[in-house]
């Protein structure tokens, strides 16, 4: 099974390729080689895991994305007073090429538009162009993961055309703000913008940043952590030039853009994103590129002051019922089966709160150990809450398992609405829900039964009536009669046996071999499991009462096999022994009588 976070992304791109509004950045002539329909979306988690669509590994050139990590760069350089003194920290609300400089200093409101990168560039530790080159170079490097190379031709067509920038670069050095040579600068500001790098190069550069400044793949710092909300600040309020209000606005991501159609955008903690598709709106910023990033911030609520919650989601213990059995006294066939499957069944522990990074994680955990897995039981117990968004991922994978013959259950939420909810909000329709269960005993049991089930031989199996509790203590003779009466059925897996609010037919099910799990619907069309059943029991008994309408819907969890009992030929035969009836009507008591009692047990543990 695939991850629903990579499903996801892949609808996304899908949806989105028709997207081509845009032009492709002229005024650098070189810019418009680029194939409009390069369209790649990176996403790489605070652990290194990158999941990839599309164009993904096409190189192009990094232009204005390289601002933030320039700055970066002299901040670490610098330090933030002498760095301050020369570039502001206000949104100029100007498109990136404006020559906007403080009135009364010369400064250049911001470093993410060109007369203040082309000052921050200028800044960068070395007492020669080409020193301050290296160093520049190596910090790149570091936010990226490897050595960057620079594409020449667009380095040297945006030089032999940049007129533009050279009159910035001029009136820096006329306030005083560049003190060296402001060309030597240039030069380098637009070797700068011509490293060469991948949509998952940017993914990682951002991931750099979400990650307090540490590389999550390299494990490398490239900036010093006091830094680093520094630099995604001047990202959130003027990282997307004359767009950057209605950016923060809609999106609410530290984001930078750049002509050649990359954009980044940070999760702090969380994520890093690169998109790189090189058709660009009127303000100079990638046109699908945004609308994946206004997508991707409704769909995960990854806006920074969205109501998502704090992410603080960890996967506790993990561990399989060769560690934890369930704690029924298992016979010797089932315990030697247990020896050798038990392991297939695990236990995941989670705490805290649950948003898309952490469900990711353990999503991806449960895909790693998918392979040597028959069920999951995830303790919810100690979560503290699940966003809608993580529900409906856990929901999709839940769904994605199952296709591949693998449960996940829950357990412990039955009194904890803020996760029961959110689970059973995105249950679709026609979907039998989530199975959860009170404790991990009775959770571990079902688990062990659906192994039971898929066995060869099965080691629960019940061949005869006699080996029914309802036929405890009944003359041989008698069962053997009533036994000659059933008929015999087997059910597929997810097959209905019988449903909740039918009329009765006054059938009696003994099971042979399988699994059911007995079900009551819940007004919100999810299902809340009471038990599962298995080989030597038994349901519908309580047709033995003359009770005519089924109270709870019952469902194969296994292939199941069945032996029918009518109750109407039951009541023939014992017309002629009444002692039948009254050795079956006995058991029935005492079997109830245990429910009874075990009924009372909850009721008080949940009290
Ligand atoms: N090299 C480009 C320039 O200075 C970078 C601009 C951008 O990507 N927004 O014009």
């Amino acid at each position: 099974m695939q991850s629903p976070i990579q499903t996801y992304l892949e609808d996304l791109h899908k949806s989105l390729v028709g997207l081509t509004a845009g032009e492709l950045a002229s005024y650098i002539p070189e810019l418009t080689k680029a194939n409009p329909d390069w369209f790649g979306i990176s996403l790489v988690t605070m652990d290194g895991v990158a999941y990839n669509v599309g164009d993904t590994g096409q190189l192009f050139t990094i232009q204005s994305v390289s601002k933030p990590f320039v700055y970066a760069t002299a901040l670490a350089d610098r330090g933030v007073e002498t760095v301050s003194r020369k570039i502001g920290v206000e949104p100029s609300g100007d498109a990136f090429n404006s020559i906007s400089l403080d009135p009364q200093t010369g400064a250049p409101l911001n470093p993410m538009i060109n007369a203040g990168a082309i000052a921050t560039t200028s800044l960068v530790a070395g007492d020669s162009a080409e020193a301050q080159w290296q160093r520049l170079s190596a910090s790149m490097a570091a936010f990226v993961g490897r050595d960057l190379g620079i594409d020449d031709s667009v380095y040297h067509s945006e030089s032999a055309t940049g007129f533009r920038n050279r009159a910035i670069a001029w009136m820096l050095k006329n306030f005083g703000i560049i003190d060296g040579d402001p060309m030597a600068a240039l030069e380098n500001y637009f070797r700068q913008c011509s490293f060469e790098v991948s949509c998952q190069d940017l993914a990682c550069m951002a991931a750099t940043l979400a990650n307090g400044g540490v590389h999550p793949v390299t494990g490398r710092r490239a900036l010093p952590a006091e830094h680093v909300e520094r630099v995604l600040s001047v990202m959130a309020t003027c990282g997307m030039y004359n767009y950057a209000g209605s950016w923060l606005f809609e999106v609410g991501m530290p984001a930078k853009s750049g002509v050649g159609g990359g954009i980044i955008a940070v999760l702090p903690g969380r994520f890093g994103i690169g998109i790189f598709s090189p058709k660009l709106d009127a303000k100079g910023n990638s046109a699908r590129g945004i609308e994946v990033c206004k997508r991707l911030s409704k769909d995960f609520s990854l806006h920074v002051f969205g109501r998502a919650g704090h992410p603080s989601m960890a996967l506790g213990r993990v561990y399989s019922a060769i560690d934890a059995p369930s704690r029924r006294q298992p016979s010797s066939a089932m315990r030697s089966y247990l020896m050798e499957h038990a392991r297939r069944i695990k236990y995941l522990c989670l705490h805290g709160y649950l948003a898309v990074d952490g469900i990711e994680y353990i999503i991806r955990k449960m895909l790693q150990m998918a392979s040597d897995t028959h069920s999951f039981i995830l303790d919810l117990h100690q979560v503290d809450g699940v966003s809608d968004c993580a529900a409906r991922l856990l929901n999709e994978a839940r769904l994605g398992f199952s296709r591949d013959g693998i449960a996940v259950v829950f357990t412990r939420i039955h009194a904890r609405k803020s996760i029961s909810q959110p689970l059973r909000r995105v249950s679709a329709k026609g979907d039998r829900g989530y199975l959860s269960f009170e404790d991990n005993d009775l959770a571990v049991e079902w688990c062990e039964n659906r192994l039971f089930g898929e066995a060869a031989h099965s080691p629960v199996t019940a061949a005869s009536l006699a080996d029914f509790l309802l036929f405890k203590g009944m003359p041989l003779v008698l069962t053997l009669q009533v036994e000659a009466a059933t008929t015999s059925q087997v059910y597929a897996i997810g097959e209905e046996i019988v449903t909740a609010g039918q009329a009765g037919d006054g059938r009696m099910y003994f099971i042979e071999s399988g699994q059911v799990s007995v079900l009551v619907p819940l007004a919100d069309g999810a299902h809340h499991r009471i038990t599962s059943l298995s080989a030597g029991m038994n349901f519908g008994e309580m047709v033995l009462l003359g009770q005519t309408s089924r109270t709870a819907t019952v469902c194969a969890d296994t292939e199941v096999r069945c032996r029918i009992l009518e109750s109407r030929k039951l009541e023939q035969m014992a017309a002629e022994s009444p002692l039948l009836k009254i050795i079956l009507l006995e058991n029935l008591a005492k079997d109830m009588a245990n429910s009874l009692r075990r009924a009372t047990q909850w009721i008080a543990a949940l009290a």
